[in-house]
């Protein structure tokens, strides 16, 4: 409807009589805009001008008549949407059938009557009206129409419309797609024969979901197991949706609508993470997490059967040294060796699992008892104890076993790991290379090391370990020659927990690097204390044998030297055996870096361990510490004697200084001043004492 100024209809009257468009204008003026002309000329501009919404035409005009007229305005593409009323004086039905041919709406009859003419142009208007909502509402409607057409080509998800029939509507280019069939040939032919569906776990046809639906007027969805089988035989995982279709006031079924989606990559996707998440990536068995649902099962199982379900569980023996040595990737490979023999000695009755780096599980399931247990248990280590060549290198392993059994051990699966890593712990503290079978007391030492552990981690980090000190002391004079830091933990009822205590554990858990940094520091400010105060006291700290042979060890020395600002001369390292045994060439090499520092190294607990004399030639220690057990029994025991002598004498010819531990009586100290020993060191001169402590006792050397 052409706009104007005031938003009314406008009209354009065209007569030759100036009268008769008096009269219209009178009629309509109150309701519409309305131009008039007599001017046929003249009614073509302003048509053009104006874009009138209705066209009032006299027929009989002298230059033009309506009719021409008429058709010539019709011309104007402006006014393809013109309304055109005709005012005429003829009765005959020629004229009027002429006109309407003409497109005409309607006629006014001359005279005019002015009410006839409003109430004509007013219903002209309401037609007009009425046409444009409709037209707008048509418009609308296929706005939507390819609004949503667009959408269901151009969505992810296959979607298929049939009839009532189920005969294929529509299907979407996902659809043709996933089907193999275009649109032209699936058009017209019945679902089932497009869309076919199997159940993807047996290959069974699939229920037709459309018809469930359209039977059912409901939607239903299949989400698991279906299985879309293409044109070419290809198949895909599909989830689905089935609607019945109804008409428009929603009351009789039209048909249906099946959309689908591929799942194919997503459920590939969650097989492989279930796989992950239950296996080992690197030997394909299953994992800790799988070890645990299986087992539960097995014990609910055994549970009915009243059979034995036995946890073996082992793992390679410093192996960790092993990896060093060959590298990670080698490492993975023996690791990869372990598991594919382990699969030769297992059978039906037997899962294995890899639960840690080194560490697998082996679960024997409808046991009879604990000779089949120990069977099994022999061919897992004969198959480890077989060689592996790595690197043109042949290397044997040992491993370590412990096991528990249901329902004699435990009667849960968490428990019956626990167990078997306590069994497992047991054999490791006693040497490795062995099985062992749970019992209840295995449990309490575990506790109390666990306990321990946390402990000691809680005082690391809080940097609050406890060191006292112990003279050492000429034998001959008498006077102090340094002291032996020995460390202490303080425990929750503040009690103090001795190292024999917690060294163990942290040399187990690897705390032992830190417990030796936070000792050693210590140890080297306390001496750098009494220097300033113008003592020049020597400290003798232990190091651990882990802790000997890490990487850096002799830079650490260095830098807490430096740092400590002490002279590397009153610091000495006191080494034990175990320290040596992990490798001699490199312990070697680390005590004479040691010693280019200016640091003394003392090899500590001689004779405890498994080192010949002759051994000891090996090594280039300053000085030798001889373990109190020989002290202890050298005034009563010939043999003790005789090997003290022995290795007095070779101290001597090896030239290291010896220091005597561990005595505690007169008596002992007598006679090693007779055997011409030099140091000692014993509750008999001091216990070792905190500084303070130490510092009263000994007024003569500390307050100097
Ligand atoms: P060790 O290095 O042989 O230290 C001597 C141990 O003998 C100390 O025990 C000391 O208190 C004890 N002792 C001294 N005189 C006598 C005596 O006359 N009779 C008896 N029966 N014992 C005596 P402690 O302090 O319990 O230390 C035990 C072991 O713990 C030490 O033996 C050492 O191997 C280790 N240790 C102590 N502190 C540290 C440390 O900071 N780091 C490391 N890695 N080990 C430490
Ligand atoms: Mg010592
Ligand atoms: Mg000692």
């Amino acid at each position: 409807m052409s706009s104007n100024c005031n938003n009314r209809a406008m009209i354009l009257a065209v007569d030759d009589e100036a009268i008769q468009l008096e009269v219209i204008k009178g009629a309509l003026n109150a309701h519409y805009q309305v131009i008039t002309t007599t001017s046929p000329q003249q009614a073509l501009v302003l048509a053009e001008q104006y874009t009138p919404d209705i066209v009032l035409l006299d027929i009989d005009m002298p230059e033009i008549n309506g009719f021409d007229l008429c058709r010539l305005l019709q011309k104007i593409p402006a006014l393809l949407s013109t309304s055109f009323v005709f005012i005429t004086s003829h009765h005959d039905a020629e004229i009027e059938v002429e006109a309407l041919e003409l497109g005409a709406v309607d006629f006014i009859t001359k005279p005019i009557h002015t009410n006839v003419c409003l109430m004509r142009i007013k219903n002209q208007m309401v037609i007009r009206q009425q046409a444009e909502s409709v037209k707008e509402a048509l418009n609308q409607t296929h706005a939507e129409k390819t609004h949503l057409q667009t959408i269901l080509r151009s969505i992810g998800d296959g979607v298929v419309a049939t009839d009532i029939n189920k005969k294929i509507t529509f299907i979407n280019p996902v659809a043709q797609r996933l089907t193999g069939f275009l649109a032209s040939e699936a058009i017209g032919n019945a679902i089932t024969d497009i869309l076919k569906l199997n159940y993807s776990s047996n290959s069974s046809t699939a229920l037709a979901p459309l018809d469930i639906a359209m039977s059912q007027k409901r939607v239903i969805t299949m989400s698991l197991d279906i299985e879309l089988c293409s044109r070419s035989g290809k198949q895909y995982q599909i989830e689905l949706t089935a609607s019945p279709l109804f008409d428009i006031e929603n009351v009789n079924l039209i048909g249906g609508v099946l959309a689908f989606q591929n799942i194919s990559d997503v459920v590939a996707m969650a097989n492989q993470m279930t796989h992950l998440a239950n296996h080992d990536h690197l030997t394909g068995l299953p994992n800790r997490v799988s070890l645990n649902n299986q087992l539960k099962q097995e014990v609910a199982r055994a549970r009915h059967t009243n059979h034995l379900v036995a946890v073996l569980m082992f793992d390679i023996d410093n192996f960790k040294y092993l990896n060093d040595t060959i590298g990670h990737n080698k490492g993975d490979e023996v690791i990869k060796t372990v598991a594919n023999r382990l699969q030769m000695v297992c059978n039906d009755t037997t899962i294995i699992s890899r639960v840690g780096g080194d560490e697998f599980v082996v679960l024997l399931v409808d046991c009879a008892g604990h000779d089949q247990i120990n069977k099994i248990a022999s061919q897992i280590f004969e198959e480890i104890s077989k060689p592996f060549d790595v690197l043109e290198e042949r290397y044997r392993l040992t491993m370590s076993m412990g096991i528990s059994i249901y329902p004699s051990d435990a009667n849960t699966a968490d428990d019956l790991i626990r167990h078997a890593d306590t069994a497992m712990f047991k054999v490791k503290s006693e040497g490795r290379n062995a099985h062992a079978f749970y019992n209840e007391t295995l449990s309490d030492e575990l506790r109390e090391r666990v306990n321990i552990e946390k402990l000691l981690h809680q005082r690391l980090d809080e940097n609050a370990l406890i060191i006292h000190y112990q003279p050492k002391y000429s034998l001959t004079t008498g006077a102090i020659s340094g002291v032996e830091a020995l460390v202490r933990m303080l425990g929750h009822e503040e009690q103090l927990i001795p190292p024999d205590q917690f060294i163990s554990v942290a040399e187990k858990s690897n705390l032992i690097q830190l417990l030796g940094e936070q000792v050693l520091t210590k140890s080297c400010l306390q001496v750098k204390k009494w220097l300033d105060g113008g003592v020049k006291m020597g400290v003798a700290v232990n190091i651990g044998a882990s802790q000997f042979n890490a990487p850096g060890f002799v830079a650490l020395i260095a830098n807490t030297l430096q740092k400590c600002d002490i002279p590397p001369h009153l610091l000495e390292l006191e080494i034990t055996e175990s320290a040596l045994l992990q490798n001699v060439v490199n312990a070697n090499k680390t005590i004479s870096a040691l010693q280019s520092l200016g640091v003394t190294v003392a090899l500590d607990d001689f004779g405890t361990g498994y080192s010949s004399l002759s051994y000891l030639r090996s090594f280039n220690f300053d000085l030798l510490k001889i373990d109190k057990a020989f002290i202890r029994d050298i005034c009563e025991n010939k043999q003790a004697f005789s090997i003290f002598t022995a290795i007095k004498n070779m101290a001597k010819s090896l030239n290291l200084r010896l220091v005597c531990e561990g005595i505690e009586t007169i008596q002992q100290q007598q006679m090693l001043k007779a055997l011409k020993c030099e140091q000692g060191q014993g509750y008999l001169f001091c216990r070792p004492l905190p500084p303070v402590d130490l510092e009263a006792s000994f007024p003569e050397v500390f307050s100097s």
